[in-house]
Parts: structure tokens; C-alpha cells; sequence
């Protein structure tokens, strides 16, 4: 049964849709993230296991640091805050890939929150992403159906399973619902884990080749009447690993879901299977009360990385692809510095009104009309101002806890624009009610700072 489609440009006019992506990414590490199987690729299926990767009776894990290490690094790049203390979690389902009948996972309690990342689409314009969580995990195996068409389940007669995969160290990293891209939302998504996949590059914490799944996205669309109204039902599109595919599975469901709601019916929230055509087909139907059973896993003790080790690994943070992207180079002198603004807070200027390269080397601000007067940029020069402000205190604060010189970064707000720390993020509160959020520079590398609702 092919599913009735709504023109696309009409879609878009129609309806507002909203999105939302988990991206799974394998880390690059030596071992699993358990156990001390090695993590490899392509060996022979069923050699790269131990008993505690197939979680045989009596079996013990232990937690792979590397892998908590290549975690905090992915939620440092994002913006995120790192967790002081956090635990894992048994997410119980049977499924004959997963011989423990568990995920090892992380549920309330994840390494990495509160993040967001800038990525910038093709037409040049920037969108901000805001990013939920990023947790620790473990793969599991790997199923080959025999007999069927195109390898899947359907018209099989057998299928094998390679438990190599089990253990595997993953990191997801969960977006907030991410809305405002309109017509460019199957840009916005696949721009986003396009992004993504070159961060984990840049990290060294995955060779993030897509065409080993190394990198793999869930994406929920839904749709609304516009922009003020509540949430529509969304559904899920499970593994999606190319960037094409990830354009066309939203493409497609926006398209899929405005003619169901155009004819009065009411989409059903469930996972769907992206196929090669780029059209998706519906799978199980996944409520929001999904039981996994979740428990802290009593095998494990709780992971509390030091404050040191995270500042350590921060400063160990190599450029970040997006920043070289804006001209972030390590040279403040020379290459600009774009700061976006968020287009609901109108009138907001926030003025970077120092931002050191070095210790002394002041920086002045130029503003650029680009983007609806919403970018700013930085450049190397004779400070313009150096009435920064720093309404509690708290940047001096975080700043000499760095250990970087007070005056690494300064803001100026303009009209009536107050900046307050909060969740270890600049919140700038404008006079019309809106809300924008700075990030803080982290170490030596952050040159971009985020702004977003
Ligand atoms: P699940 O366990 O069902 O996968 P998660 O919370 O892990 O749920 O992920 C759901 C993803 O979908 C998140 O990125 C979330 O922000 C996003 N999301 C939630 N509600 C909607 C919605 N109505 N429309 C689009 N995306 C949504
Ligand atoms: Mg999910």
C-alpha cells in the first residue's frame, strides 16, 4: 500500500514541522566498553566476544575509561554540562542480538546535558541545534536475515547473528525538539549528523564511517498547525545511516503526515524503517509508556568524573570543524568570529567587547548586517570598549577557576539585555520577553559562542 503524499512546498506552508534526532555514534576505543573484547571491525562474526559480552551467568563488566573519556569529549564539543556523578542503567527488552536481554545504558542519569550545537546549511545560514543529552551505551549484536529480499526479516527462512558488535562502546546524543526550520527541515537534519559525524572526527573518537554504521540516526518528525500550538504526534524512522537518507525519511514524512492531517485523520505515533526509495514504511507502534524496566545496573559503580579530568580533557579539545567553518581559527588576530543572535530577542546586542587570543591582546567588535543584523563579529584589534559587564560576578568566577586571565572575555549588553549565568551557561534576558543563551568559552578552543531559544 503506497501512502498518499502531500506536495511538499504545500506541506511546508500547511504545517509546521518539528524534529527530532538521536544520534548513535560506535566509539573508536580498543576494548568494548565492558569488557576487554577487542572493538573491531569486519572479524570473523563471533570471535570478538567474552563472556561478559554475551553476558553469560557470572559474567562481570567494568567500565572502559577511554570510553568515558571519548564521551565527555563528544558532550564538551556540544556545549553540554558534565555530569558530576552519573550511573548506568538495564534497559530489559529481548531481541536474540542482545544475549544479556539488557542494554547497558544510561536513563535519568546521563554523562552529558544541556548542550547546543551551531551548524550551518548550504545556503550559507546558521541553525542552532539544542541538544538534550548525550549518554554512554553499549551496541548490541548484529542479526543477517537469509532468504528475504534485501537482507531484512520479512520472506526470511533463517538469520544469523554476530555477537562481535555486543559491547561495542556507543554514545547517543539526544536532541530537544528542534523547531523553527520550516521548508529547511530535511536540511536542518541531515546537515546536523553531517556536523556531527565531522566533531567525532575532529575528537578522534570515531572513525564515524557511515557505511559501517559507525553513525546512525533515529529521526522524529512531526507536524503541527503552526508554530504556537502544541506537538503533534511524531513518529520514529529507526537507523538511518547516510545523509541522504536522513533528508529524504523527514522529506518523506513531512509529506506523508500533511496529507493524513489534511484529510482529517491523526498520524500514529510509531517507529518506521527507511527504505532505499526514500520512502519510510511503518513498523511497530511505539507508545510514549514503553516499559524497558530501566534500574541502575548493580554491577557497575556510579561514574564521577573529576572536575580536573573534565577541564583537562576540555583543554585537550582539538578546533572544533565548525569554528575553522566561522573563521574560529586559533589566531584570533586575523579571522572573525561570528556570534548569531537570536532572532526572536529583538534589539539584542551583545558586544564582545574582549576576547583574548592571548593574554593582553584586546578585540573589538564590528557589527555585520548579515542574517537580519543578528551577526556580529570579532576581530582582532584595539578594543572599541572595555566597559564589560558582568552583572554577579560569575564569568570573573568560572574564569579564574579556568585559570585563564579575568579579562578572557567580556560582554557589553545593549538595551536593557541582562546577561545571568544559569546552568553554567550566559542567559541574555531581553526587554520584549525573549531569551537568548551564550555560551560560555571553554579552554583554549571555544572561539564560537551559540545563541539560541
Ligand atoms: P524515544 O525513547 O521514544 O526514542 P527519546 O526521548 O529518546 O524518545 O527521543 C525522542 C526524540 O524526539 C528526541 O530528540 C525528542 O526531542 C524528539 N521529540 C519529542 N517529541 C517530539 C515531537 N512531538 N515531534 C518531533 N520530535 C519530538
Ligand atoms: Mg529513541
Amino acid at each position: 500500500m503506497s501512502d498518499t503524499l502531500m506536495d511538499f512546498d504545500e506541506a511546508v506552508r500547511r504545517y509546521d514541522p518539528v524534529l527530532g534526532l538521536e544520534v548513535h555514534v560506535e566509539l573508536g576505543t580498543a576494548t568494548k566498553m565492558f569488557d576487554a573484547a577487542p572493538n573491531v571491525f569486519g572479524a570473523q562474526p563471533n570471535t570478538m566476544v567474552t563472556p561478559t559480552s554475551v553476558g553469560l551467568p557470572g559474567a562481570l563488566p567494568v567500565v572502559n575509561a577511554r570510553g568515558v573519556e571519548y564521551a565527555i569529549r563528544i558532550g564538551l564539543a556540544l556545549g553540554c554540562e558534565i555530569a558530576e556523578s552519573c550511573r548506568f542503567a538495564r534497559k530489559n527488552y529481548f531481541y536474540p542480538d542482545l544475549a544479556k536481554d539488557f542494554q547497558t545504558s544510561q536513563s535519568d542519569e546521563p554523562i552529558a546535558h544541556n548542550g547546543a550545537l551551531e551548524i550551518e546549511l548550504e545556503d550559507g545560514s546558521f541553525f542552532t541545534i539544542p541538544i538534550e543529552r548525550a549518554h554512554m551505551e553499549e551496541d548490541a549484536g548484529k542479526n543477517t536475515h537469509i532468504g528475504g529480499a534485501d537482507g531484512r526479516i520479512e520472506g526470511a527462512s533463517h538469520s544469523l547473528v554476530d555477537y562481535n558488535r555486543a559491547g561495542v562502546p556507543l554514545v547517543e546524543i539526544v536532541t530537544r525538539p528542534i523547531e523553527g526550520a520550516g521548508a529547511k527541515a530535511p536540511q536542518v537534519a541531515a546537515a546536523y549528523v553531517r556536523t556531527l559525524r565531522d566533531i567525532f572526527r575532529a575528537l578522534g573518537v570515531s572513525e564515524a564511517r557511515m557505511e559501517r554504521g559507525n553513525v546512525r540516526a533515529d529521526v522524529n518528525v512531526s507536524l503541527r498547525e503552526s508554530p504556537d500550538a502544541p506537538l503533534g504526534t511524531r513518529t520514529e524512522t529507526k537507523n538511518v545511516n547516510t545523509f541522504r537518507g536522513i533528508e529524504q525519511v523527514v522529506r518523506y514524512e513531512i509529506q506523508r503526515q500533511a496529507a493524513i492531517l489534511a484529510a482529517g485523520g491523526e498520524v500514529i505515533q510509531e517507529t518506521r524503517h527507511g527504505q532505499a526509495d526514500g520512502t519510510t514504511r511503518a513498523g511497530r507502534v511505539k507508545s510514549d509508556a514503553d516499559d524497558y524496566r530501566y534500574f541502575p545496573e548493580p554491577d557497575l559503580v556510579p561514574v564521577a568524573p573529576s572536575r580536573e579530568w573534565v577541564e583537562q580533557i576540555r583543554e585537550g579539545l582539538p578546533e572544533m570543524p565548525g569554528n575553522e567553518r566561522l573563521g574560529g581559527h586559533r589566531d584570533l588576530h586575523e579571522h572573525p568570529v561570528a556570534v548569531q543572535g537570536e532572532p526572536a530577542v529583538t534589539g539584542l546586542h551583545v558586544q564582545v567587547v574582549e576576547h583574548l587570543a592571548g593574554p593582553g591582546t584586546p578585540v573589538h567588535v564590528v557589527h555585520e548586517n548579515r542574517e537580519q543584523d543578528q551577526f556580529l563579529e570579532v576581530r582582532g584589534g584595539a578594543a572599541e570598549n572595555h566597559g564589560g559587564t558582568d552583572p554577579d560576578g560569575n564569568l570573573a568566577r568560572r574564569v579564574s577557576q579556568r585559570g585563564m586571565p579575568e579579562h578572557f572575555l567580556q560582554f557589553r549588553v545593549d538595551d536593557g539585555v541582562e546577561l545571568r549565568l544559569a546552568g553554567g551557561k550566559y542567559h541574555a534576558v531581553g526587554p520584549g520577553g525573549g531569551f537568548d543563551r551564550v555560551a560560555l568559552p571553554g579552554g583554549q578552543q571555544l572561539r564560537q559562542l551559540i545563541g539560541f531559544q
